[in-house]
């Protein structure tokens, strides 16, 4: 086994312009934070990972600037000196200096995956299994607060092959303009598209009962994470009275939150998140323990720049019990992108790279010219 003793480790805060904005339950956005990770090895390999929030710590209590300092007080250090290629055991050193943190984490992971990647000579799905597919196909989440904008919208990403499946986001408004909104969408999309609603946690138990059969009634396909996380009986109760899928994303970051899932009946689908479950490795064994207890899952996004996007693509190609959707449209999303080769999106689809590691490379020029001074 070769050995890539890991050198150096840097990390860069960049702000990347967006095509549009994108409303979510706590916040608006108008461009994208992210945290980038280089570790360079004696032997000259670097490999590149990324952090990113959904515009600040609402979601995860994480934003970048906190990964930023988490990675360079106390998770770089303990991987300085140490070999890239012992990617478990590093997972158990960063745990061992820092709890939770998985956004920072991950970072790091993805990184140290690719250098594995590269010192073998083989993409990182070869590190997870093998090619069980190539491809998937995309949902694209609406995110403008207008369903005239994004009516349009889903209309040219329909008639360029983009996406044919949709998600938007809900909560920011009162649940009745929601459910007049969620109308508005379906009735837009006349069944040529199918829509799913993610709430983000906003309602409480009886507001979704309330609304439920209206939003079944005009179409939506799946609701996403109606309630706070932890009050797995509450979903359990809003599952068993829904004629709509119900997919959990706040509710699900570790397998223990996996297990209580199960335990309750709580959900239909997962949403899983490289971030949220701590990198590559950790999303790829929750993706195992549901596919165990019989839950489907679905790849869901932070909205990713190329780098986090070609990593969960990495493992998603290895890892095909995850299919109920995916979401990782970041790199159409963003204005402006920070590798040479973005990712591939075509025939509804988005494609894994083949290349060695991650196969995207970091464009210096562009890191220099978006790093936040
Ligand atoms: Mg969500």
């Amino acid at each position: 086994m070769n050995t890539e003793i890991i050198e150096k480790i840097e990390t860069t805060i960049v702000d990347l312009p967006l095509k549009r904005i994108h409303k979510f339950s706590a916040t608006t956005i108008n461009c994208k934070s992210f945290v980038i990770v280089q570790i360079f090895t004696k032997n000259g390999i670097a490999g590149i990972g990324e952090a990113t929030t959904p515009g600040g710590p609402w979601w995860a209590g994480e934003a970048v600037e906190t990964i930023k300092v988490m990675i360079d007080s106390y998770l770089a250090p303990v991987l300085i000196g140490e070999n890239a290629l012992e990617v478990d055991a590093l997972l158990q050193k960063m745990d061992a200096v820092a709890a939770n943190n998985t956004f920072a984490k991950a970072a790091l992971e993805i990184a140290l995956f690719d250098i594995k990647g590269q010192a073998l000579d083989v993409p990182v799905y070869k590190l997870f299994g093998g090619l069980a597919r190539a491809s998937m196909p995309l949902k694209w989440p609406l995110a403008q607060g207008d369903a005239k904008a994004d009516l349009k919208e889903a209309e040219t990403l329909m008639s360029s092959n983009t996406a044919q499946e949709f998600k938007v986001k809900m909560g920011y408004m009162t649940p009745q303009d929601d459910v007049d909104y969620i109308r508005a969408l379906c009735q837009g999309l006349n069944n040529k598209a199918t829509l799913c609603g993610d709430l983000n946690a906003t309602w409480d138990e009886l507001t979704t009962q309330k609304n439920l059969p209206a939003l079944a009634e005009h179409g939506l396909d799946m609701l996403e994470q109606p309630i706070a996380a932890g009050d797995y009986e509450a979903l359990a109760r809003i599952r068993e009275a829904s004629a709509m899928p119900i997919l959990a994303d706040e509710s699900v970051f570790s397998a223990r939150d996996v297990n209580d899932i199960h335990k309750y009946n709580s959900a239909d689908m997962l949403s899983l998140k490289i971030f949220k479950h701590g990198g590559l490795t950790r999303t790829n064994q929750i993706a195992q323990l549901a596919a165990a207890k019989g839950i489907a899952c679905y790849a869901g996004t932070f909205l990713e720049s190329s780098i986090g996007t070609a990593a969960f693509m990495q493992l998603l190609a290895a890892q095909d019990s995850i299919d109920g959707g995916n979401e990782l449209v970041g790199p159409i999303w963003l204005a402006d992108d920070i590798v040479e080769e973005s990712v591939e999106y075509k025939d509804n689809h988005i494609w894994v790279k083949h290349s060695p590691g991650l196969g995207v490379t970091l464009d210096q020029d562009k890191l220099s010219h978006y790093q936040r001074v």
